[in-house]
């Protein structure tokens, strides 16, 4: 426990170049370093790669590193060797797979990502039975679960393979999870359930707001007018997207940008290398952006219509001010997003039904709160937060509680 610490405290430093841990990352990495399996539930940005690329330095043999993108893998695999971290991927895009596979045998690589997809493929199992193995690490971890907003059936696939190796512990990660998804995690993944550790939530950074939808482009230059840094605007769909990245460069001569999965690979990725090279661009997307995106300046996020969750919102509003500077959290919405939603509801699986619905209840119930919106947000993750923040827009300016809002309510379950 603790001498590991204090040696993980010093390959910190002579790696990574920072002074300390941060948050929670110390009772995470003595875990891991224990060779305990854990659930690490930290926001977007709190360090979570960090909690398994340090152990990947430390421990002898490889961590198996499982994430959902294969551009995500990328970036974290530059990340890490500019750490000087031996690390390599095998995904469809790679070429060198002899090559990384011979360095893994020999246990040469300190991390090696792989796609969930991999875990169901037959000789993987035998290709790490092959190799010395330290951790496994689950990224975005709530993809196992069907309670969470973002289910992958590859995930599933990850407790068998897992299971073929009793001594290696496993970290998962995510930075969204409610209590039901946590406990389905623990469970979809054989962690103990005292292997949760939580981080704390709370952006206090982040001025979160939400109004009525009746001009969007005049509602979001508005915003942009105030806010002169970077921003992300999340639209519905790709139409949308392309819609408002026109209107609102024409309305703002601002530089804006447009990314959705209709786009080209090369246009996609030019549009989000300048947004992350830009001091003033807005980028207008579909939720397809923003995972594994880590530019700390963005100083808002808007939403032109609902997200799919709190999980989703929150996941996506924190984006916004990684850099602790203060930043704003905007959605605009219209009382039709929850009618459509709740007609789609139709469509879900029905064993997936009652959880989707009450997903877009906890949603309802925010968007419709005359009350504090961080506390209703921190509430639903689980913590006890004060009644008032006095950083969001009915704290600021509280809303009388009369007709205005019973409309609301009518509107919003219908
Ligand atoms: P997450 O996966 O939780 O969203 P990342 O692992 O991508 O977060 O880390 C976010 C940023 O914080 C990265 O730039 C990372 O280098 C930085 N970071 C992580 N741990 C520390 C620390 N202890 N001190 C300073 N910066 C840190
Ligand atoms: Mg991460």
């Amino acid at each position: 426990g603790e001498r590991g610490l204090e040696r993980a405290r010093a390959e910190l430093r002579r790696l990574f170049g920072f002074d300390d841990f941060r948050g929670v990352q110390p009772q995470v990495l003595a875990r891991v370093l224990a060779g305990e399996s854990t659930l690490a539930v930290m926001p977007t940005g709190a360090g979570k790669s960090l909690t398994y690329r340090l152990p990947a330095t430390m421990l002898p043999g490889t961590c198996v590193v499982v994430s959902p993108l294969i551009a995500l893998m990328h970036d974290q695999l530059r990340a890490a060797r500019a750490n000087g971290i031996e690390a390599a991927t095998l995904t469809s895009v790679d070429s060198d797979w002899r090559e990384t596979i011979d360095r893994f045998r020999a246990g040469a690589l300190d991390l090696l990502y792989v796609a969930p997809e991999r875990a169901s493929q037959p000789g993987f199992r035998e290709l790490l039975a092959s190799a010395p193995l330290a951790l496994f690490a689950v990224d975005e971890a709530h993809c196992v679960s069907e309670w969470g907003h973002d289910f992958r059936p590859d995930y599933r696939q990850l407790r068998p393979l897992m299971d073929a190796f009793p001594q290696v512990p496993r970290l998962a990660l995510t930075a969204t999870a409610d209590a039901h998804t946590r406990t389905d995690i623990l469970d979809q993944l054989g962690i103990p359930p005292d292997g949760l550790v939580l981080a704390g939530f709370d952006r206090p950074n982040i001025r979160y707001a939400m109004r009525h939808r009746d001009n969007p482009v005049r509602q979001l230059a508005a915003l942009m007018a105030e806010e002169a840094g970077p921003g992300i605007v999340y639209a519905p769909t790709r139409r949308k997207v392309e819609d408002l990245a026109e209107k609102l460069a024409a309305a703002t001569g601002r530089p804006v940008r447009a990314y959705h999965a209709g786009l080209d690979p090369a246009t996609r990725a030019e549009n989000q290398a300048a947004f992350v090279a830009s001091e003033d661009m807005v980028i207008v997307a579909t939720v397809a952006f923003g995972m594994g995106i880590d530019k700390p300046d963005v100083r808002f996020v808007a939403h032109a219509g609902i997200p799919k969750s709190i999980e989703g919102y929150y996941q996506e509003t924190g984006r916004a001010g990684r850099d602790g500077d203060p930043a704003r959290a905007v959605m605009l919405w219209g009382a039709g997003d929850f009618a459509t939603a709740r007609q789609r509801l139709a469509e879900v699986e029905e064993r997936r039904r009652a959880g989707e619905r009450a997903r877009l209840d906890a949603l309802a119930g925010l968007v419709e709160t005359a009350g504090c919106r961080r506390a209703v947000l921190l509430r639903h993750f689980g913590e006890n937060p004060p009644p008032s923040c006095g950083n969001c827009d009915n704290c600021l300016s509280p809303p009388k509680v009369t007709d205005a809002t019973e409309a609301a309510r009518k509107l919003l379950s219908a």
